[in-house]
């Protein structure tokens, strides 16, 4: 008989899985306790379970953890964890340490098939989606395994954040992120309050609402421009579901959600989303319109994708404009670099399966404004990028 990972469960799904072997629900407690808070993967060691129940689960369920393909640290303590998941397929988990937290970035799929103009991961096209056992592994193995590395003291947590920012888009992988997100929550698992789990989105609108319904948690939007001309072209999923909807969706989700505002991240494009003008229509768009923070962040180049990083003074001159008008806008820290940690580097190992690849590498150039000596036009011709 095929073995169950018991990753894949959040504890009604643990619980429902016990019963089908006889076994009461407090039993499942102890057991996804021993899994998630103390990091057991060999039920022997599981000292107040019946013996019976031990050599059952032997028998029927594993703790199956993902292979590490590599590791590397960053000269800023960040540490990047490569993780195979078969097929040809890796994921990147990455653990970014603050002085007073200490976030995991998480991967949700293999690829993306979002295909954004800027974002490694979306050069690399689609592979799969991970199972909720895969989701929650990084988690399980980092926690654990850098209890030890830190030499934390009993009780102390080594992840006290977790962003669903990593490779993949988590809201096209609903089925298998709900659970894992249940399994971050669990008082009886890694027990992170909601307002410490982050799902960041690209703007899958219907499943922003039923995230609401299923599982607040605090919610990051991937904004990156002020206007549907410009969004359709960085993030191709605006197309399906424009800017107005997606605000709109913001503004139900915040009926439910664990903090009373959503993050827009603002990825700072040399020449393409950066201009004072462009901070203009943000501050229209969003003010008195949806309680919300700005998080600008310089991008990270990718090579495939021929964009660059704007430049320090025009990230802050963005910034002043955002909180002149009484925009909150922070500009993110990046962090990792060295070790292609940082947002947007993630790129792991993907077998392109639906061909994202060869559709994004077929798209025509976007207009990049370079500054003339009369300063050059503010303004994003779409037309052009079309020619
Ligand atoms: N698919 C989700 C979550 C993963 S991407 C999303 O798009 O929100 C995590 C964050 O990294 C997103 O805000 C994304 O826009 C940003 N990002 C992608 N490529 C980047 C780059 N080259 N530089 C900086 N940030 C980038
Ligand atoms: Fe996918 Fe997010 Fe990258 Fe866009 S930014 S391609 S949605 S991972």
């Amino acid at each position: 008989m095929k073995s169950v990972n018991l990753l894949e469960f959040d504890l009604d799904g643990l619980a429902a899985f016990c019963e089908q072997l006889g076994e009461k629900r407090f039993r499942a407690t102890q057991l996804f306790r021993w899994i998630h808070q103390k990091g057991a993967s060999d039920f022997a060691q599981m000292s107040d379970l019946a013996k019976s129940l031990r050599e059952k689960l032997a028998g029927v369920a594993e703790v199956k953890p993902l292979t590490i393909a590599s590791e590397q640290a960053s000269t800023d303590g960040t540490i990047k964890w490569l993780f195979d998941v078969g097929g040809g397929d890796a994921v990147e988990t990455v653990f970014i340490p603050e002085d007073d937290r200490g976030t995991l970035c998480v991967s949700s799929q293999a690829g993306c098939a979002v295909g954004c103009r800027f974002c490694s991961t979306g050069h690399q096209g689609f592979s799969r989606n991970l199972t909720t056992g895969e989701i929650v592994a990084q988690l399980w193995f980092a926690e654990h395994h850098l209890r030890k590395r830190l030499n934390l003291a009993d009780g102390e947590r080594a992840i006290t954040n977790v962003v669903m920012m990593g490779m993949g888009e988590p809201l096209q992988n609903y089925s298998a992120l709900v659970p894992a997100l249940r399994v971050m929550l669990d008082d009886h698992g890694y027990g992170l309050s909601r307002r410490r789990v982050t799902v960041s989105t690209s703007g899958v609108v219907p499943m922003i609402d039923r995230l609401r319904d299923d599982c607040p948690v605090a919610l990051a939007v991937s904004l990156h421009a002020p206007n549907d001309l410009l969004r359709d072209d960085l993030v191709p999923l605006n197309r399906k579901y424009p800017i107005a909807e997606l605000l709109a969706s913001c503004n139900r989700y915040l009926d439910a959600a664990p903090r009373d505002f959503i993050t827009f991240e603002y990825c700072m494009l040399d020449g393409v989303n950066d201009t004072p003008e462009h901070a203009r229509q943000l501050v229209h768009l969003v003010r008195d319109r949806v309680s919300c923070k700005c998080n600008l962040i310089p991008c990270n180049p990718s090579p495939e994708s021929g964009l660059r990083r704007s430049p320090r003074e025009r990230v802050t001159a963005f910034a002043r404009v955002l909180q002149d008008a009484g925009v909150v806008t922070t500009i993110r820290k990046t962090r990792g670099d060295d070790i292609d940690a940082a947002c947007g580097q993630l790129a792991g190992e993907v077998q392109d399966r639906t061909r994202v690849k060869e559709r994004i590498s077929t798209r025509a150039p976007i207009r990049i404004h370079r500054e003339g000596p009369q300063g050059g036009s503010d303004t994003y011709n779409k037309q052009e990028s079309k020619a």
